[in-house]
């Protein structure tokens, strides 16, 4: 034991859909897990927000299933009533994949997935060090927190930061990797409207080629009780307005969205995703960064290492989880 303000097994940085699925699989092998997030609330990019009596999901809207583990995943999701069917295909833009969404927003699953487990919130890790044999992680809060492995599932140019704040030196082949990881931004607008909007059912327009590339109907899909719809910019707009004034580019948004939404709005907010998704990804599904250095057990993940999509950020989660189990630290008696 350490004279840290909290010991684990294993520590987990961020509560997103990567962080969470590793967490699951190590506290189910026997491990003492804890998971830290800098936010208030649990999801990462599955984040939802409340205007009033207006309600939105305002980053992922919804989840496609490839991989077997992933569908049985979301098959308990749809079981425990904290997913549904949205829809499988729009007018033309056919296309067989479920789109599956939260319910009663895609935030429900994380506070599904974070049922019994360790979770400090509002905690942001600002360092990270190695001390001898184990992980000491300080939060701004001035806590700290020791731990024998250390699994990591921020945007990559954010792990990036951490890892200098404490010196960690990782080899030149692992930093190619990391370096080599590009994101795209975008940028959302939540907007209340004072009737329903013209969105056809079921209330998800994809648009491709211009400064829009989605609007969802958060009242069409049961997220909100009254109008209310999520805008994002396309990657493209996002990238030429990101450091512009957001209110300036809200209504710039607004204004291309208004003959497609057709109500009109009477009050919105905007949040700027900096680490929308990964554009260039990792070619594996983790990275065990401790492997072949004097390291303890550490690993990435996120949707940067398994694709630009939430079952991206789940299969990596698991994919982490079972590199650190096989690193036969202690922990596990
Ligand atoms: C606008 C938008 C729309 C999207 N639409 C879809 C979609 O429709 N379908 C789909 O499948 N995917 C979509 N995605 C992508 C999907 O949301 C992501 O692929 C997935 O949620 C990523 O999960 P993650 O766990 O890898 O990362 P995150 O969800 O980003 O989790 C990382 C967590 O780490 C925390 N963190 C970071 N630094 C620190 C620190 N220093 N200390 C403590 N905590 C920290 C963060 O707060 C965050 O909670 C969308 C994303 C965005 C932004």
């Amino acid at each position: 034991m350490t004279s840290a303000t909290h010991n684990t097994n294993i520590l987990i940085i961020g509560a997103g859909l990567a962080g969470l699925s590793a967490a699951n699989d190590l506290q189910r092998s026997g491990y003492k897990v804890l998971v830290v997030d800098k936010g208030r609330g649990l999801g990462g990019r599955l984040a939802g927000r409340r205007i009033g009596n207006a309600t939105f999901d305002h980053g992922a809207q919804f989840m496609t299933t490839r991989h077997s583990r992933f569908v049985e995943e979301v098959n308990r999701w749809v079981d425990a009533g904290v997913a549904e069917q949205w829809y499988a295909s729009v007018p033309g833009q056919p296309n067989s994949h479920i789109r599956y969404r939260g319910a009663p927003t895609m935030t429900a699953i994380a506070k599904n997935m974070a049922e019994g487990m360790d979770i400090l919130r509002a905690a942001r890790v600002t360092h990270v060090a190695q001390s001898d044999k184990i992980w000491i992680a300080t939060l701004d809060n001035g806590a700290t927190i020791s731990a024998d492995a250390m699994l990591i599932t921020s945007p990559v140019p954010q792990t990036i930061k951490l890892l200098a704040t404490g010196n960690i030196q990782l080899p030149k082949d692992k930093c190619d990797r990391l370096n080599h990881i590009v994101y795209e931004s975008c940028i959302a607008v939540m907007a209340v409207l004072d009737s329903p909007s013209k969105i056809p059912p079921p209330g998800a327009l994809m648009l491709a080629g211009g400064p829009i590339a989605w609007i969802g109907d958060n009242q069409q899909k049961g997220v909100s009780s009254i109008p209310a719809v999520t805008i994002h910019s396309s990657g493209e707009f996002s990238a030429k307005n990101f450091e512009n004034d957001h209110q300036t580019v809200a209504q710039k948004l607004l204004a291309l969205a208004q003959p497609l939404i057709g109500a009109k709005v009477i009050e919105h907010q905007i949040h700027g995703w900096r680490y929308s998704k990964p554009l260039v990804m990792d070619e594996h599904r983790y990275m065990l960064a401790s492997e072949g250095t004097g390291l303890p057990p550490l690993a990435f993940a996120g949707d940067a290492f398994a694709g630009p999509r939430v079952e991206g950020a789940v299969l990596s989660g698991w994919a982490a989880a079972e590199a650190l189990v096989n690193c036969r630290f202690k922990g596990i008696d």
